[in-house]
């Protein structure tokens, strides 16, 4: 794509799609599809950054991120551990939308073993819209992949100047520019036009010290979200079991509760062997464990920190292998 710097740090870009990669008839409508344009368009967008890194581009997928499967999630992360020992990359770059970033950056801080920087990017505005955010996220995350002080921090994101571990990142608007935040545990650092400041490392476990691995695997046991509220009907908890899931997340009402009828059939579902992780629906808090809900008596893990859509990813990668209920706590409380 550019010629190559010896001098220069080696960044290659794995592009999924997304809205970064999207284009709209006019640059002042709402109206657009997730991703239209190659990597090369992306890149070539950025003429700058021949000047502070080599890049080379691989189109894994063009999907919106509404269409992100574990498939492609897994071929993202069997390619970026097949580069572990590969000289000639430095960083990693992830293209891809924003609707399911976190899942995506998630997955890969638990499954990818590697201490190269991989940084997820994306946009909120189509390629072609008024003020597309795309180019300078995608010149910043570049930076940040080049960058050898940005390695062994996990999985990051980077989008509007702000860097992100994977673990504390969720997307909090439908539509604003500065979508994604880090509540509570903050950021990892910032960036601004390819200058990079870190604050800190992540404090959960990620990457090489991580006890999971896709290593052989083809498919995710079924996990399935439910959603907790007022006057809840458990029917899809029972319905859930019935069709095979392995394990049940609820996105609880609070500190991980659920009406009494919905903590019966989790203890059902529990007694069957199937795994029932209490998240919670709040934007942020920890979900602890004995609180409110007897955890011990009915058989159910907390998720901690992580919200239902990272415990889903964590439980399914978890049970990879048949794992002990306490064994399952321990792990919510360290990843
Ligand atoms: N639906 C888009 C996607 O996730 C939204 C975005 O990228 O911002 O691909």
């Amino acid at each position: 794509m550019t010629t190559k710097n010896n001098a220069l740090p080696n960044v290659l870009i794995l592009a999924t799609g997304g809205t970064i990669a999207g284009a709209a008839k006019s640059g002042a409508q709402s109206a657009y599809t997730s991703g239209q344009v190659t990597i090369d368009a992306m890149v070539n967008a950025i003429p700058e950054v021949t000047k502070i890194a080599n890049i080379k581009g691989e189109q894994i997928s063009n999907v919106g991120s509404q269409d992100m499967s574990f498939d492609i999630m897994m071929k993202l992360a069997n390619r970026i551990n097949a580069l572990k020992d590969n000289t000639s990359v430095d960083g990693i770059v992830i293209t891809h939308g924003t609707d399911t970033m976190e899942e995506t950056a998630y997955f890969l801080n638990l499954v990818c073993k590697t201490d190269k920087p991989v940084v997820l990017v994306g946009s909120m505005r189509p390629s072609t819209a008024i003020s597309a955010d795309g180019p300078l996220n995608l010149y910043d995350a570049i930076a940040v992949a080049a960058d050898a002080n940005a390695k062994n921090r996990g999985v990051l994101l980077v989008m509007n100047d702000w860097i992100h571990s994977a673990q504390t990142l969720t997307k909090v608007s439908t539509t604003a520019v500065q979508t994604f935040m880090s509540p509570i545990k903050g950021l990892i650092g910032t960036t601004a036009y390819g200058t990079n400041e870190f604050y800190r490392y992540p404090s959960q476990k990620y990457g090489e010290k991580s006890e999971f691995s896709i290593e052989g695997a083809t498919k995710l046991p079924r996990v399935d979200i439910i959603y907790a509220d007022a006057d809840m009907n458990p029917d899809l908890i029972d319905a859930a079991v019935k069709l095979g899931a392995k394990g049940i997340v609820i996105a609880g009402v609070g500190n991980g509760n659920m009406n009494k009828v919905a903590l019966d059939a989790c203890a059902r579902a529990s007694k069957q062997g199937v795994v029932v992780v209490r998240s919670t629906r709040v934007a942020t808090g920890n979900v602890a464990r004995n609180v409110e809900v007897n955890d011990d008596q009915l058989g159910l893990i907390a998720s901690y920190g992580l919200n239902p859509q990272k415990s889903r990813i964590l439980l399914s990668v978890a049970l990879l292998k048949p794992r002990k209920l306490d064994e399952l706590q321990k792990i919510f409380m360290e990843y």
